[in-house]
């Protein structure tokens, strides 16, 4: 293949063929192409774009780059739920169990976090015990006896997109709608889905900040889902502001066993039943929307999903005595410090940005792709927008691996609350679904 005149072809805003580059991923994949060469033609995409057939092709040529898991047949439909990622985002860690209660096989092949936003695998990485990386055989069996796996990618799915990835993320050319999309869709796809639902995110502290962006990303997203055969929808929900109380990995895992119990912050649970309900919808095993929440909501209170939690988390080799223990303590991290309210009134603000980087910062996230990361510290007890707080009243805590590195969050996250005297109007944390019902 003359792969330089194919990089003039998109510099000069042409259409590449399906051919064309079904040949330029499997010629990449296969260590034939030069990375300089990818580099330019991943910019020449940035700026040109690509459009549904091409994106198509691409999303498509990037999914056979490796190993697609093969299910039994069975009347439980596969399904799965994809994030655009934010700060406190753990709908995962309850929605898998409770999904696989629904009658459903969830396939969650989830990620890390890079900078402010969390990454699943790394929530998951606290539990004592609990294996990320699991053979194809064993996530296939695990699906079709429990229910539900949420495990790493394995070496040889989508081998193409681990390659691209690392050359955008060194060329300036990740935020490109067509290469988002075919990341993305490409790992989904390779799971065989019947049905997916995408929580594309916007604000403060979202990849997308503006509605208008993460509204095209979906559009497009949902569009190819549909095309390559996964009943696809999308949901843009708000990420000005965390989602429940606690960022931070141990912290979250916390939190999402709350939320299986019927517990703790109102718009986690709000997320996780809206996710199920679609779900429910999209594959015909509810009626409607409103039938579908009842469903969820009920299954959510039952006991089913903790246990079938507990049932996942074995199977992938967690010590469910150990987790339990840990469960019960407070902190396990060194130093826990109270950031307290100055005046009485409500929370006007609450910036997932300044907390991210304050967690990250703590050493709960990364900053290079290898770094370490501390599962014990982050950010608990957050005040959400419109609290009611009085003076002295706790804003947030902060958990750290020492008193300095906690005495500077404390100081950070001072900036991300404000408080006003009246409380506001509220924007709804699911802003739009795509397409409209
Ligand atoms: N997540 C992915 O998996 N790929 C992208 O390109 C962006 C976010």
């Amino acid at each position: 293949m003359n792969f330089l005149s194919l990089i003039e072809k998109k510099r000069g805003g042409g259409l590449l063929t399906p051919e064309q580059i079904r040949e330029l991923v499997r010629e990449f994949t296969a260590g034939q192409i030069p990375e300089y060469q990818m580099a330019a033609m991943l910019m020449a995409i940035y700026f040109r774009g690509l459009d549904t057939t091409e994106t198509a092709a691409l999303t498509l040529a990037m999914r056979d780059s490796g190993d697609v898991l093969k299910f039994p047949r069975d009347r439980r439909p596969l399904v799965d739920k994809h994030s655009t990622g934010g700060i406190g985002d753990k709908v995962s860690l309850p929605l898998a169990p409770l999904l696989a209660c629904l009658g459903f096989r969830v396939p969650m092949i989830s990620g890390r976090g890079l900078g402010i936003t969390g990454g699943t695998l790394d929530k998951l990485d606290a539990i004592p015990g609990f294996k990320t990386l699991l053979p194809t055989a064993q996530i296939v069996a695990q699906v079709q006896q429990i229910g539900c796996v949420i495990c790493g990618q394995t070496d040889k799915m989508v081998p193409a997109d681990k390659k691209i990835y690392a050359l955008r993320d060194g060329s300036g050319t990740v935020p490109s709608i067509p290469l988002i999309t075919a990341s993305i869709l490409s790992k989904k796809l390779a799971e065989n889905l019947k049905a997916l639902i995408l929580d594309v995110k916007f604000g403060r502290a979202a990849f997308m900040q503006t509605k208008t962006d993460a509204r095209k990303l979906a559009k497009v997203m949902a569009a190819l889902g549909n095309e390559c055969g996964i009943n696809t929808r999308a949901i843009l929900t708000d990420m000005n502001a965390p989602l429940g109380r606690a960022a931070g990995n141990w912290l979250e895992v916390k939190e999402s066993l709350a939320c299986l119990e019927g517990k703790g912050s109102p718009d986690l649970r709000e997320l996780v039943l809206e996710c199920a309900a679609h779900l429910l919808v999209q594959t015909g095993k509810s009626k409607s929307a409103a039938a579908a929440r009842k469903s969820a909501a009920a299954c959510l209170q039952s006991s089913a999903p903790r246990k079938k939690w507990d049932a996942m988390i074995a199977a992938q080799g967690a010590d469910l005595q150990a987790f339990n223990r840990k469960l019960k303590l407070d902190s396990t991290a060194k130093t826990v410090l109270e950031l307290k309210a100055e005046k009485t009134g409500f929370v006007a603000t609450c910036d997932a940005r300044i907390i991210g980087e304050a967690v990250r910062d703590l050493g709960g996230g990364r900053l290079t792709k290898d770094a370490l990361i501390n599962p014990d510290v982050g950010v608990d007890q957050i005040a959400k927008p419109n609290e009611r707080v009085a003076t002295g009243s706790i804003l947030a805590r902060v958990h750290a691996a020492d008193r300095p590195q906690a005495e500077a969050a404390l100081a950070r996250l001072k900036s991300a609350f404000q408080i006003s005297a009246k409380p506001r109007k509220l924007a709804p944390l699911i802003f739009e679904i795509i397409p409209p019902r």
